[in-house]
């Protein structure tokens, strides 16, 4: 029997992100996802995604805030940071995150960091 696949829960705002990632990932992944903070945290708690990839500027809750949300309760979940803006991740709050990759056009760095994240946790 083949091997369930791990889910991912993307958390994005965009509808764009959300499809685009989701069509990067699905092959080898579940695919989850929220459109902000607060759906994103309640997904957390509901399915327990193995992996997060987290927008930061989104409505209601911004992303850090999920991040230092889901990482009090669930502390070995790897979180990706995906933001547009680098200077994020100077911000102390970023540093809990696993991993954190700049929004680009070329989606290979993040394919790379989910497929390390999930193999090695
Ligand atoms: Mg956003």
């Amino acid at each position: 029997m083949a091997k369930a696949k791990k889910t991912i829960l993307v958390v994005d705002d965009e509808n764009d992100i959300r499809t685009l990632y989701k069509e990067l990932l699905s092959k080898s992944y579940k695919i989850i996802s929220a459109k902000d903070g607060d759906e994103g945290l309640k997904l957390i708690f509901s399915k327990k995604p193995d992996l997060v990839i987290l927008d930061i500027k989104m409505p209601k809750m911004n992303g850090l805030e999920v991040l230092r949300k889901a990482k009090s309760f669930f502390p070995t979940m790897p979180v990706v940071l995906c933001t547009a803006f680098s200077s994020y991740k100077t911000v102390y709050a970023s540093s809990l995150a696993d991993a954190f990759v700049v929004k680009s056009p070329d989606l290979s760095e993040l394919l790379e960091t989910v497929h390390s994240l999930l193999n090695n946790h």
